[in-house]
């Protein structure tokens, strides 16, 4: 059903549910509704008043989540700090490449978003191997392999096999998140927990960490709308 809140249409969905013991909201963020949850013995209309007092919950919950990225001709992304324009370039058989700020998306349309992601990923690549190489020098360290990531609950890992893993989505953030996160998974190679003397290490080689870890939070849904 379709609620009215200051002249905003928010939809709410009713799922009637044998085993919730009471009415309850969540947020379907891929459709950008809310859910309202029925258990059997509640009659639907007390549960609709429930969820028409927590309209402006709803409502603020909604409006937070972020638009997906629209892949189109001239649509800019920033990147590493950078700000690119993406050009259709039309060519069926090339590959993408950026060259000066505009990143050239060669096929249809549809496939824009995996051309973009494969361009951005192999351009952040040598970013981070570098970075790792300058923080591994500091500390008089040495790493065995980088592996690029994408999960979305962990920025990095650093294994007991010296194996760097980064989530090279970062890149689409503010780049002293990704900095830090290279730093931090680096300063592993000396501590492999997180104790005082290895938070000591981190600000030895990146003195800034507090602020890059407060910008690291909530910053998932950001750097995944791409
Ligand atoms: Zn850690």
């Amino acid at each position: 059903m379709i609620f009215d809140f200051e002249n905003h249409k928010i939809e709410v969905r009713i799922e009637n549910s044998v085993r919730a013991k009471y009415v309850r909201l969540k947020i379907d963020r891929k459709n950008k509704c809310a859910v309202l949850v029925v258990p059997r013995r509640v009659k639907t209309e007390k549960a609709i008043e429930f969820a028409q007092s927590k309209i402006y919950w709803i409502y603020s919950q909604i409006s937070k989540i972020p638009e997906d990225f629209k892949y189109c001709e001239g649509a800019e992304i920033s990147f590493l700090g950078q700000k690119y324009t993406l050009h259709l370039c039309g060519d069926l058989y090339s590959l993408p490449k950026i060259e000066e700020n505009i990143l050239f998306i060669p096929g249809k349309i549809e496939f824009a978003r995996v051309h973009v992601l494969e361009a951005l990923k192999r351009l952040v690549k040598p970013y981070i191997v570098q970075k790792i190489q300058d923080f591994c020098q500091e500390l008089g360290v040495t790493f065995s392999r980088v592996r690029l990531t994408e999960t979305k609950s962990r920025w990095g890992s650093c294994s007991s096999k010296k194996v760097i893993s980064i989530c090279w989505r970062l890149g689409f953030a503010d780049p002293a998140c990704l900095d830090y996160v290279i730093a931090h998974e680096v300063a592993h190679l000396k501590e492999l927990n997180h104790s005082v003397k290895f938070w000591k290490i981190v600000g030895q080689i990146y003195p800034n960490y507090l602020l890059s870890e407060k910008k690291l939070k909530g910053l998932s849904k950001e750097v995944f709308r791409f």
